[in-house]
């Protein structure tokens, strides 16, 4: 864990189940949820159980059985929501230039229609 990580940030709470969420899937590496402001018919959310700022602090602190278990708790929850067949869209913000709002690493999957282009 990174000393910069925000042990109130909300993703810390809804995994300590200090505020509610709509639950997916959970496994030990990962937890997905329904987005609260959905930006497209199926929009959920996957972020790691472990206290992770964003794909900067995972990708440079997580051992590789906890980012092999995390991304594949990400193909799996989009694969229940019946998305592979349609396609569907995976993105991640990072930091203030990638328009992160809160700082634990999470992956959005999106799908549920055909999405416009990623850069507009
Ligand atoms: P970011 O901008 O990539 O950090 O995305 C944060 C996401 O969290 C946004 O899509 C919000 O709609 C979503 N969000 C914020 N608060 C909650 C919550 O309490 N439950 C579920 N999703 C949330």
């Amino acid at each position: 864990m990174s000393d910069r990580y925000d042990q109130n940030n909300i993703f810390a709470k809804i995994l300590r189940k200090e505020i509610p969420s709509t639950p997916l899937y959970e496994d030990e590496y990962a937890y997905a949820f329904h987005d609260l402001y959905p930006q497209a018919p199926i929009h959920i959310l996957v972020i790691p159980k472990g206290a992770y700022i964003s794909m900067n602090d995972f990708t440079a602190n997580a051992s590789m059985e906890e980012i092999a278990g995390f991304f594949k708790a990400v193909g799996l929850v989009a694969r229940n929501a019946g998305l592979a067949d349609e396609g569907w869209r995976m993105a991640s913000n990072i930091g203030e230039n990638g328009g992160q709002e809160i700082p634990h690493l999470h992956i959005h999957i999106l799908g549920g229609k055909k999405l416009g282009p990623l850069l507009g």
